[in-house]
């Protein structure tokens, strides 16, 4: 277990002025009100929560989050009250606990039909304060990832409710790795046998035509060169599940599959993601109907990028996208990159949303209209 001073360390790396003094006295708390408690895989429970916390931390979160975290089943499975929590940590430390163990009580059900329901009862829940839903998913993906001391039933039951709401909130959020290694999490438990053929696929393809993804990387790069554009090129085979899904979307196999790689060119500043994309499309044929400028037109949780597919080596069409530094920290973070914290400070993201607006708009269309139109109004906002 992650001991409380290496935790401080972790929060200090991003905020320096962190309250280090708060987070010991949450971390001998919880520790103190879930003694003797176990998890299913026999380690004491406080591991859960200090590695719930931990996972925040990766976000870089401010201190209540931080400390919510740690206390995120106190009043749920403990001898802990509102009121206790209230007195020693505070108010807006309370309200926030209080959220998350309000949320861990809603009725959620799976399946897609019921999913508009779903996800007003989520949005309702953190319209008061989106850092409840941040330490759920932080909380369902520790979950996800110690799965394997559940018996079958509970692993397959969490799992179906993984792919089916909290691996999409996660996209709908805009954070897009927490969402991939949610579903990848519950693929592996739902259809294993699915998941190894596709990455056996991937071996396979590897031996025949070589590391595609390396080769790409090297053509980009000589493309920035040749533009005298400084970017850093990153490319990788997309996720076993994204790849099963397009799969069964278009009933194709694996080998007629195209789009299996994407690579991301981060670059300095807009302007360079516009020279970027005419070098990128001059030198390889651009795929009709995949081009989109979220630049131009952000999406609401403030994602931006320029998005285009190119036929490369052998008439393999690869997925590009491109975005600068800032762009992809808010790619990367979503919402969670408003409360993000630099040496001590806010980190100041001009492309960061606001999610208390950003949730007012969302409530304010799922209080007008029905679910159905709501449902259609948050696909097309994501
Ligand atoms: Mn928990």
């Amino acid at each position: 277990m992650i001991d409380v001073e290496d935790l401080i360390a972790l929060v200090r790396n991003y905020n320096p002025r962190t309250n280090a003094d708060l987070i010991r006295q949450a971390y001998a708390y919880g520790m103190k009100m879930h003694e003797g408690q176990m998890r299913k895989s026999g380690e004491p429970y406080f591991t859960h929560p200090v590695a719930v916390a931990a996972i925040l931390t990766e976000q870089m979160l401010d201190d209540a989050t931080i400390v919510t975290a740690l206390l995120h089943d106190t009043i749920e499975d403990t001898k802990s009250t509102y009121t206790e929590v209230e007195r020693l940590f505070g108010h807006e430390i309370a309200e926030l606990v209080d959220g998350v163990t309000k949320l861990t009580n809603l009725q959620l059900s799976s399946g897609a039909a019921e999913q508009a329901d779903n996800f007003r009862k989520l949005f309702m829940a953190m319209s008061k304060d989106l850092r409840v839903i941040l330490v759920k998913l932080a909380d369902r993906l520790h979950n996800m990832r110690t799965i394997k001391s559940m018996s079958p039933e509970k692993q397959a039951r969490k799992s179906r409710e993984t792919m089916d709401i909290f691996a999409p909130l996660a996209g709908r959020m805009g954070m897009q790795w927490m969402r991939e290694e949610l579903e990848d999490l519950g693929f592996r438990v739902l259809n294993p046998e699915a998941r190894n053929s596709i990455i056996r696929r991937f071996l396979t393809l590897q031996k025949e035509s070589g590391d595609v993804v390396h080769q790409i990387t090297a053509d980009i790069r000589t493309e920035l060169e040749r533009g005298k554009i400084e970017a850093d090129v990153y490319g990788r085979a997309k996720k076993p599940f994204s790849i099963w899904r397009k799969m069964q979307e278009k009933d194709l196999a694996f080998s007629r599959l195209s789009d299996i790689y994407g690579f991301r060119i981060i670059c300095q500043d807009m302007g360079d993601c516009y020279r970027i994309l005419g070098l990128i499309h001059q030198r390889w044929r651009a795929v009709p109907g995949r081009f989109k400028d979220y630049i131009s037109q952000p999406k609401t949780n403030g994602y931006r990028s320029i998005h285009t597919s190119v036929s490369g080596r052998d008439g393999k069409r690869v997925e590009v996208q491109i975005r600068t530094r800032e762009m992809h920290e808010v790619a990367e973070a979503g919402v969670a990159a408003h409360w993000a914290y630099r040496e001590g400070v806010r980190a100041k993201n001009p492309f960061a949303v606001d999610p208390g607006k950003w949730i007012a708009q969302l409530t304010e269309r799922l209080n007008e209209g029905d679910h159905d139109e709501f449902m259609e109004n948050v696909k097309l906002e994501m």
